[in-house]
């Protein structure tokens, strides 16, 4: 039986990893699973709860306790919490400043990390965040690292609605302890602050290809 590959895309806020990641998985037929949103599930969680999100112990064992299971619907990846998908509510401001907090915490991190590797039962995954090449998946040989300019990626956030500081937020997922945001060893850097999004994946699926073909 062939082994399932998984296809790291790892990147700054805002840098087109959603939007590429679901177009690469399509077209491969392979599973997307968005980690970003998994993370912001707990946010919102710990918000419902009205908890401290910089209380690392009261969010760790928040997340030892909490009653969640992952499915596969259409071919992403949901993280659901008592049976329910909060897809809308973790798009919201408030989850959004709270998040790089909730996943800063080392505890956090580790329950993540086993959640996101018994991802690779649904298949083969393309699978998108800020740890994948470096600490969830490392030992993958298909790495992407996606950025664009500030100002560029502003003003995607803007046209979805959504006003935030993303410096700030990328500033927190870089400088944190536990598997801060850094460009795994070996990862193909995308700059696509000029780019469409189909031109993007584009660079992203001839890479893949060139080294499945290596491969064989
Ligand atoms: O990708 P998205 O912007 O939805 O991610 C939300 C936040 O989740 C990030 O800013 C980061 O704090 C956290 N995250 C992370 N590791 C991942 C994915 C997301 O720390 N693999």
């Amino acid at each position: 039986m062939k082994q399932p590959i998984v296809i790291a895309i790892d990147g700054t806020s805002a840098s087109g990893k959603s939007t590429n990641a679901k177009l690469v998985a399509k077209a491969l037929g392979f599973v997307h699973v968005d980690t970003g949103a998994m993370y912001r599930t707990l946010a919102w969680h710990c918000l419902e709860r009205h908890m401290n999100v910089e209380d690392p112990k009261a969010v760790a064992s928040l997340c030892r306790r909490w009653k969640t299971s992952l499915e596969c619907v259409d071919g992403h990846v949901l993280l659901l919490v008592d049976g329910y998908d909060p897809a809308k509510e973790i798009r919201g401001e408030a989850v959004s400043a709270a998040v790089s907090h909730v996943a800063a915490i080392p505890k956090v991190r580790e329950w993540m990390k086993k959640r996101q590797r018994e991802c690779i039962q649904f298949g083969s995954l393309v699978m998108e965040g800020r740890d994948i090449g470096t600490n969830v998946f490392p030992e993958t040989d298909f790495k992407f690292y996606l950025d664009a300019h500030l100002e560029e990626r502003t003003k995607r956030r803007a046209a979805d609605g959504l006003i935030e500081n993303l410096a700030a937020r990328d500033q927190r997922d870089s400088q944190r302890a536990a598997a801060p945001l850094m460009i795994a060893l070996g990862a193909r850097v995308i700059n696509n602050s000029h780019l469409t999004s189909a031109q993007t994946s584009g660079l992203i699926l001839e890479e893949v290809r060139k080294r499945l073909g290596a491969a064989r």
